[in-house]
């Protein structure tokens, strides 16, 4: 961190967390106030969520561990349902309802044992794409698999006359493109055809992935908000200013608990993380669009439209360009906000009334 933050101003000019941010095509200023929006208007829900967690867990004092464990205890039954089997083959079938062949397309697939979730590298664009999943099972995997299925669409059809504007895309629609796939799954519409669940298993899943993306987004926030006040000033104490940050989202004591020190993301590929909540703004944003436009089946058309607005771009359009040409506004948080949320009404008359 120090010796990025001499090499920001003498190779670029400014501050090493603004220029990587700009370089991620979001600033710090935007970006700070969309995690503020996040977590103030989802407060009333993560704090249901906590009393939720309380009660069901039968635990005086919420602990951090507890957080994650709670979702474990959540709907068991669909984790064997989601197995290993067939997880890639129903993601190529959802990949077909929107027209895209992935037999068609030069896209690799290792399943195996790596200590991180999955990967997708170019190779080549558009001719050589190599999709490495980590050997999972359940709702996580084939979660996993569809989102590096969007990434692979991504770098399959990327249009861009040189290399340096196919490889400098804006990373939260990248990231966002996996997102947009891994969202099917949780329309009741996939999840009963393709993954072959009931309908009221399908509400039971969306639901799950609602309380837990309102923890999961408070922790992708924290990582990021701490690597950001971590380069202001590498000097300071980091286990103070993790726990700062950490029960500032998660509300329970973090213990000074160092976890900080395990996410390899800080070392290898700094200020990314913020892009996986960008990430999620973007799928819901681009769900939203292709809803209105295209009704709850979107097919092929829809398929088409994805195709033309967003996994061909590059470097050329700027975020905001691409989500004005795409879906008539920049990139915003109220859709994930609506979406982490309670329906009132419930899943199905949603889709009821589409
Ligand atoms: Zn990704």
């Amino acid at each position: 961190m120090k010796l990025r933050n001499q090499l920001g101003p003498r190779y670029a000019g400014e501050h090493f967390s603004d220029f990587m941010l700009r370089r991620r095509a979001t600033n710090r200023q935007e970006l700070l106030s969309w995690f503020e929006q996040i977590r103030t208007s989802t407060e009333p829900e993560y704090r249901a969520l906590l009393s939720r967690m309380q009660r069901e867990l039968r635990v005086e004092k919420l602990e951090p561990w507890d957080l994650e464990y709670y979702f474990s205890t959540l709907s068991p039954e669909l984790e064997s349902k989601l197995g290993l089997e067939g997880a890639w083959k129903r993601t190529t079938k959802v990949a077909g309802l929107l027209g895209f062949d992935f037999s068609r397309l030069p896209v690799d697939v290792k399943i195996t044992d790596i200590t991180f979730g999955g990967y997708t590298m170019p190779i080549w664009y558009g001719k050589e794409i190599k999709l490495l999943v980590s050997k999972h099972t359940g709702i996580r995997f084939a979660d996993t698999i569809l989102h590096e299925s969007g990434h692979a669409l991504h770098f399959s059809f990327v249009q861009e006359p040189t290399f340096i504007l196919r490889d400098n895309y804006p990373p939260p629609m990248d990231e966002g493109l996996g997102q947009t796939m891994s969202l099917m799954m949780f329309r009741p519409e996939i999840a009963t055809t393709v993954y072959g669940l009931s309908s009221d298993e399908a509400s039971i899943l969306n639901e799950r992935r609602r309380l837990e993306s309102n923890y999961s987004l408070r922790v992708l926030m924290v990582q990021s908000e701490f690597e950001l006040e971590a380069y202001d000033n590498p000097q300071q104490d980091f286990t103070v200013l993790y726990d700062r940050v950490c029960s500032k989202y998660l509300d329970v004591d973090c213990h000074q608990s160092n976890t900080w020190g395990y996410d390899p993301f800080y070392a290898a590929i700094p200020i990314y993380q913020q892009n996986y909540v960008l990430a999620e703004m973007f799928a819901y944003q681009v769900h939203h669009t292709l809803d209105q436009r295209f009704g709850r089946n979107w097919g092929r058309e829809g398929g088409s439209y994805l195709h033309d607005k967003f996994l061909i771009r590059g470097g050329s359009l700027t975020l905001d360009q691409i989500m004005q040409q795409g879906t008539g506004e920049g990139l915003s948080a109220k859709y994930l906000v609506a979406a982490l949320k309670a329906q009132p009404t419930g899943a199905a008359a949603k889709s009821e009334s589409k």
